[in-house]
């Protein structure tokens, strides 16, 4: 039992990173920025806006690059498409949560009080949902796997490969 909480863990953590190039506004300079880690940005935004978590420098000047980053996700992503995985999952989550509704309610005689049984499946549904997705990015077509998380757009979660620079979007 405990290794599949910590394969769920596992497979649920993501690796944040950011390996595009960028241009620095203040300097002109053109590259790939100085990754100093990641924070958390609450102030999350919707529709086709961006959220960036990663900490970027330029690697000439050390100007911050935030705001640049956020532009180039939204440029490279706004045409990227959730994977068809990805919007059937969607589509049996609500299936499922309709079902577990349906059956407390029918059940409630039976079992008892249909919010206990709600209160009991929905988090267990929703952590398959999300284990699900995640495995979505636990395989890539080039055979090596490397997602790495760049940011938010909206409310879908931006990945990069490492090994071969595919994209992919995904919600969750
Ligand atoms: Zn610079
Ligand atoms: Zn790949």
């Amino acid at each position: 039992m405990l290794s599949i909480f910590k394969k769920y863990k596992n497979l649920m953590r993501h690796q944040h990173g950011w390996k595009i190039e960028l241009k620095c506004p203040q300097c002109s300079h053109i590259g790939i920025p100085h990754y100093n880690g990641w924070k958390p940005n609450n102030r999350i935004k919707f529709g086709k806006r961006s959220t960036i978590f990663a900490c970027l420098d330029c690697s000439h000047c050390g100007n911050e690059l935030r705001d640049e980053a956020g532009k180039k996700l939204v440029e490279l992503f706004s045409e990227i498409a959730i994977p068809p995985r990805n919007t059937h999952l969607i589509m049996w989550f609500v299936v499922a949560g309709m079902a577990i509704l349906v059956g407390a309610y029918f059940g409630k005689s039976v079992i008892g009080d249909w919010a206990y049984i709600a209160f009991i499946f929905f988090p267990i549904l929703i952590r398959l949902f999300n284990y699900r997705v995640a495995s979505i990015r636990a395989q890539c077509a080039c055979g090596n796997p490397k997602y790495v998380f760049m940011g938010l757009l909206g409310r879908t979660y931006c990945y990069r490969c490492s090994s071969c620079a595919r994209l992919l979007r995904l919600r969750d």
